[in-house]
């Protein structure tokens, strides 16, 4: 198995290089050369299984020879353990036909940890192996630092810089960042948005003599490794409510498209998904764009789902490499053109999104008057995000098909905004109920490239 970058220009790599890498050299981002499918009787082979089992049967065709199957289970059974819930992702019924797939059982309480945990024991295996080190810089809008972190934290041969933007992450991300002990974790705090830490991010990658002085390694949702471990959980819950035999749909709060675009895989891998909702705040850049209206980029406003607070949608650039008939030309130039503002998607590329994804928005009011109604009619408590979800989910034309709405979080990840919308405080689970008395640690830094790079120099372990 070979991936490719959606920009043409990159050479083509492993599953291990295109991991450790990260960011393509062109600055695209890398998928793989063909998509591998199972059989409906693979797939129907799953109900009643772990999911660690399914989890192999999922990605193993995606990794190739790159670890033994021996080795594989043992390093999905360690990303696992740590989860709080013994199935992992538990699907809660919310009403007739509609489920909530609870991601957020993992260490952060965010379903970026499926991923996260998953990429530091693949990490630490390849580079053990291979006697070497990296760098791992990661911009966040709060959910994937904290995991990426908790993902790393202690590891030998890797040192963990994560940027986010500052006084925009809610309280329990910024300590979930802040409070670990370790000497190779680091959180800096940046004077502005999470797109800025983005930005910055790219230019630390398209930097080759800073990238590869401190072999520079990336773990953002654009990591192949993430966008495959977030496959599994779509089979899982498919087939809990009667895939392969019946069609499914989902809802997906979205913010860099890499969740929703996991499901996009899991519909090309086989799997009988009609729609893919995709569910933004009133940072919508991907409603519109998906309603016929391009791609233009405005300011994004904070919002109470401050993980989906996004302009510049990373993994939105592989759903446009499928959809320009994987044309890496074609899609550089898009690239070059939202640099300067935004760019329209022609008429062919937009009815190849359209046949694969809808679109729905919540506003805030609209989130929090979900908090509410949904706690009254099922007493599941959820987080912003998920509301979003939600609401997004029960204005679609459902029809027969049952539809799945993913929880990314936790509400207590977010207790401002849920308290404020229900009235109840949500606790943290117990085994991080001394979060806030844990001292911080923590550097604010400017918006500024060279700040950045002499910073991480700086601080790397030799
Ligand atoms: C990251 C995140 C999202 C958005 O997921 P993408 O893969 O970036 O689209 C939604 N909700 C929460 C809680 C998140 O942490």
């Amino acid at each position: 198995m070979k991936y490719i970058s959606t920009r043409g220009q990159a050479p083509a790599l492993t599953f291990e290089d295109a991991m450790l890498t990260g960011l393509a050299r062109d600055g695209g981002l890398y998928v793989p050369e063909t998509i591998p499918t199972l059989s409906a009787d693979q797939i129907a082979g799953m109900a009643g299984k772990s999911y660690e089992d399914v989890a192999f049967t999922v990605m193993r065709p995606f990794v190739g020879d790159v670890f033994t199957d021996t080795e594989f289970k043992e390093i999905i059974a360690r990303a696992y353990a740590g989860f709080g819930h013994a199935t992992r992702a538990p699907l809660v019924q919310l009403d007739q036909g509609h489920f909530l797939l609870e991601l957020f059982h993992g260490p952060t309480l965010a379903f970026k940890d499926f991923a996260m945990q998953l990429i530091g024991q693949l990490f630490q295996t390849a580079l053990g192996r291979r006697g070497e080190r990296v760098t791992i810089v990661g911009a966040t809008s709060g959910d994937t630092g904290s995991a990426a972190i908790e993902a790393f934290r202690g590891l030998d041969n890797v040192d963990v810089f994560i940027l986010y933007p500052h006084g925009r992450i809610s309280e329990v991300q910024r300590r979930q960042m802040t409070t670990p002990t370790e000497s190779n974790v680091h959180a800096l705090a940046m004077d502005g948005d999470f797109d800025d830490c983005q930005a910055r991010l790219k230019d630390m990658f398209n930097d080759f003599e800073f990238r590869d002085g401190v072999r520079l390694a990336g773990v953002n949702s654009i990591n192949w490794a993430r966008v495959l471990a977030q496959v599994v959980y779509y089979f899982t819950s498919a087939v809990s409510v009667g895939a392969p035999h019946r069609k499914v749909s989902f809802t997906v709060p979205t913010g860099n498209f890499g969740d929703i675009f996991a499901g996009y895989i899991a519909k090309q891998m086989g799997l009988p998904i009609d729609r893919l909702v995709v569910a933004t705040n009133q940072n919508d850049i991907l409603h519109r764009c998906l309603g016929g209206q391009g791609y233009h980029k405005g300011e994004t406003t904070p919002s109470i789902s401050p993980s989906m607070d996004i302009q510049v949608s990373s993994n939105f650039e592989r759903a446009l490499f499928d959809a320009y008939g994987r044309d890496g030309g074609a899609v550089a130039q898009l690239m070059d053109e939202l640099k300067a503002g935004g760019f329209d998607v022609s008429q062919g590329a937009m009815q190849v999104l359209q046949d694969h994804y809808d679109s729905g928005r919540a506003s805030e009011d609209e989130t929090s008057a979900t908090i509410t109604s949904t706690l009254k009619t099922t007493g599941e408590l959820l987080c912003p995000h998920s509301a979003i979800g939600v609401k997004v989910a029960m204005d679609q034309n459902l029809g027969e098909v049952p539809m799945i709405t993913l929880a990314t979080a936790h509400p207590a990840k977010f207790p401002d905004a849920v308290e404020a919308a229900s009235g109840i405080r949500p606790p943290l689970p117990p085994r991080m109920a001394d979060l806030y008395d844990r001292d911080e640690r923590v550097t604010r830094i400017a918006n500024d490239l060279d700040a950045l790079k002499s910073h991480i120099k700086g601080h790397i372990r030799p």
